[in-house]
């Protein structure tokens, strides 16, 4: 939706260590009338609408309110996921947005990194006294929660109290996840200066990593009308599995979020593993000129990508997704 972002979390792609923005990086927000459109392509025809950030957080569009509602006009149907740190805006935001998601099936994941202080160790940028009365402003107005918890040494034995806390707040859902840095994270100042390290080790080797619901959930599944479809299994590709493609806030449509980190800064990172001089310079993926039909119909999606997928020749296909030629 947006490659803007009010946080800056140590791991994050779109900062240095949770210091200064990666450079090159460009800021956009994804632009409501290509929305408008991309919502009435395909009304009705999909399952599940997932707003998460490889560059940013969803809730830094200025127009995410707006944009979700003419998303619900085309899509009663649709689950709608919004993965966010629930850092910007004041509470009665987020009760408008509870109001506007309550009478359909909706999921918002606040990232929650512990009790007090400790959270903004890893999401920098962010207070934890505001996450929590939007967290708790959401919950009360009708809104559907998720707290997700990425484990640290400094944090893993306070998941009970946030279990504890979750539910006394309101949230149908709890989550503890393993870091993406390893065991160790140095977190930097705006001009690359080291602050402090955090780590994970004992967190990685002890900590208690669940996904579980929380006694609030009654009747979250009520105004589900969705049908899962099973996975296929033609493809070596979870994600054409899955039936998913990941849209970046610059309008182009990608085959996964591994691949669309690689699209969008000049210059960084040049990663030699994936066919960027087709994907980086030509447009066919721009939703703003093609429709979303027409990119996945497009040569690159059914014969470059297909072929690099079956004979495993993008180590970002055997890296990330243990795709291998046999
Ligand atoms: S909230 Fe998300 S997009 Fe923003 S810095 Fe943290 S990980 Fe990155
Ligand atoms: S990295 Fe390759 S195999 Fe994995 S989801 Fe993306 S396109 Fe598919």
């Amino acid at each position: 939706m947006t490659s803007y972002c009010n946080a800056k979390c140590g791991a994050c792609a779109r900062n240095l260590n949770g210091g200064a923005t990666v450079p090159g990086l460009k800021l956009q927000h994804f632009d409501t009338d290509v929305w408008h459109e991309l919502a009435e392509q395909t009304a009705g025809s999909l399952q599940k609408l997932s707003l998460n950030g490889n560059w940013g957080d969803p809730g830094m569009h200025p127009q995410l309110i707006s944009m979700l509602e003419t998303w619900l006009t085309f899509h009663d149907d649709c689950d709608i996921v919004i993965h966010t740190n629930g850092g910007m805006h004041k509470p009665n935001w987020w009760e408008e947005l509870a109001d506007t998601l309550k009478n359909h099936r909706h999921r918002v994941i606040f990232s929650v990194d512990g009790i007090g202080k400790d959270h903004e160790l890893y999401r920098r940028n962010t207070s934890y006294n505001r996450v929590i009365e939007n967290l708790k402003a959401f919950n009360s107005a009708g809104g559907n929660s998720e707290w997700i918890m990425t484990l640290w040494d400094h944090n893993y034995k306070d998941v009970d109290k946030a279990k504890a806390l979750a539910t006394m707040l309101g949230c149908y859902w709890f989550q503890t996840r393993r870091n993406n840095s390893g065991d160790i994270c140095p977190i930097r100042d705006d001009k690359g200066r080291e602050l402090y390290t955090l780590t994970a080790k004992e967190a990685n080797k002890h900590g208690k990593f669940e996904s579980v619901s929380l006694p609030n959930l009654k009747f979250v599944n009520k105004f589900s009308k969705r049908k899962d479809f099973e996975d296929q299994t033609i493809s070596k590709c979870p994600w054409y599995n899955q039936f998913e493609v990941q849209i970046d806030p610059y309008h182009r449509v990608w085959p996964c979020c591994n691949i669309s980190i690689y699209g969008h800064i000049e210059g960084w990172p040049r990663n030699p593993t994936i066919d960027q001089s087709k994907i980086l310079y030509d447009d066919f993926n721009d939703l703003t000129k093609h429709n979303i039909y027409d990119i996945l119909d497009h040569e690159w999606y059914n014969d470059t990508l297909s072929d690099a997928i079956e004979n495993a020749k993008y180590a970002v296909c055997r890296n990330n997704c243990d795709v291998h030629k046999y």
